[in-house]
């Protein structure tokens, strides 16, 4: 079942981009198929995020405060560990290669995207981990504030003791409940990948990628290099093997390839990671989180791109100039939120911290929607990597 399922994403993909290509018309006129697929997946999330997290940290303080305190270091080391090793290696590839040398923009009138003009600073990242109002926040999909109040009400549940059961197995059979629909969304997952795949082909085309090519082989190159050396490396710590891991992981993987979206990849991050034998309790607080904080893929593209970009503006940069990039562009994935193109938006944060024109983000902005297809798949497997990593290591 698990092995067919695989297979028919598989070919669902493949036929999306044949007929995307052969017969433009008819796969948009059936994008609805793939809009609907994706709203049920966005159904998912908010209640996922919420009965997970909060089943996760009720059972995360019953197991002691010991044990709970070691899931949530063993978790953030883990995601701030691996999200940096992805901006290393970006840095030493793009200022390797300097994709963007020879390029000369200085002069070039290129106007600012507006998702960019408008784009995060520190304060509002920060302020937007506390809801004012964790109702408004739940109606609005406010993924990051919804978190850290589903954390706080676990922890007030599990410690209420008797008088918190009720509430604790409300959440729990709740969480039960929102996972069979989730299992019932992911039988419509091949259909729903053919659609979105056709129609992303027949509506972009493929042209817009000759431009910025070495741009595009360096972010490529460095998702490559993360995905099959440094995570594995990491996993290989667990005694999982590898290919296996990897098989179990596949649907997810595709999908993240297909929607260009974490959190819309999380019911089936869920279900390949319970496949995949890790333990409940680790999986219900590892993955819900890592969908929203840890993208390794899209840390590692800001870091390129902005360097990218300031070579293509001949500026120079100097070492300091690459700290800050290095931990700007970590927090701008932290903040981006696990949605297509998302990291597009975080970008501003990073371009200036170093004091870079916005403006440099319209070199990129083409050819991001192909890019954040195999980034979103990175961060997809940083998280599964993840949650494995905890799950041995607590043991
Ligand atoms: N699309 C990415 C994700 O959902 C975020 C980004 O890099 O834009 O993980």
């Amino acid at each position: 079942m698990k092995q067919s399922l695989t297979k028919k994403i598989g070919l669902g993909m493949l036929l999306g981009i044949l007929f995307g290509w052969q017969f433009p018309n008819l796969s948009i006129a059936i994008a609805p198929i793939g809009d609907i697929f994706m709203r049920l997946l966005k159904m998912l999330i908010v209640p996922l995020v919420l009965f997970s997290m909060t089943t996760g940290s009720i059972n995360a303080i019953k197991s002691g405060k010991n044990q709970a305190k070691k899931l949530a270091l063993k978790t953030f080391g883990y995601y701030l560990l691996t999200t940096f090793f992805a901006v290393i290696l970006g840095l030493i590839l793009v200022t390797t290669i300097q994709p963007g040398n020879g390029l000369n923009l200085e002069g070039v009138n290129l106007s600012t995207p507006d998702v960019v003009k408008n784009g995060t600073t520190i304060k509002e990242l920060l302020y937007s981990f506390i809801p004012t109002n964790p109702i408004e926040a739940l109606s609005n999909g406010k993924i990051l504030s919804i978190i850290v109040f589903s954390l706080l009400l676990g922890f007030s549940i599990g410690a209420t003791g008797e008088k918190g059961k009720p509430a604790a197995d409300f959440f729990e059979s709740m969480f039960e409940a929102v996972l069979k629909m989730t299992m019932w969304v992911i039988h419509l997952t091949p259909y729903g990948i053919f659609a979105l795949i056709g129609n992303t082909i027949a509506t972009r085309g493929l042209e817009s990628l000759n431009f910025v090519m070495m741009y595009m082989v360096v972010v490529l190159l460095g998702l490559l290099i993360h995905s099959t050396i440094t995570l594995p490396v990491i996993l290989a710590r667990t005694k999982r093997k590898i290919a296996d891991y990897a098989k179990a992981m596949s649907p997810a993987i595709l999908n993240a390839i297909s929607t260009g979206s974490s959190s819309a990849t999380l019911p089936l991050t869920m279900n390949c990671v319970k496949n995949a034998k890790v333990t409940r309790d680790t999986r219900k607080f590892v993955l819900p989180l890592g969908a929203t904080i840890n993208m390794d893929g899209t840390a590692l593209y800001e870091a390129v791109a902005v360097v990218f970009i300031a070579q293509a503006y001949s500026m120079n940069l100097d070492i300091s100039q690459i700290v800050i990039i290095a931990l700007t562009a970590t927090l701008a994935s932290i903040g981006a939120a696990g949605i297509p193109q998302a990291g597009l938006v975080t970008m501003s944060l990073v371009l200036t911290a170093v004091g870079l024109p916005l403006e440099g983000v319209g070199l990129i902005i083409g050819v991001d929607w192909f890019l954040d297809r195999f980034r979103t798949a990175v961060n997809v497997w940083g998280d599964s990597i993840g949650a494995a990593v905890v799950d041995s290591s607590l043991k």
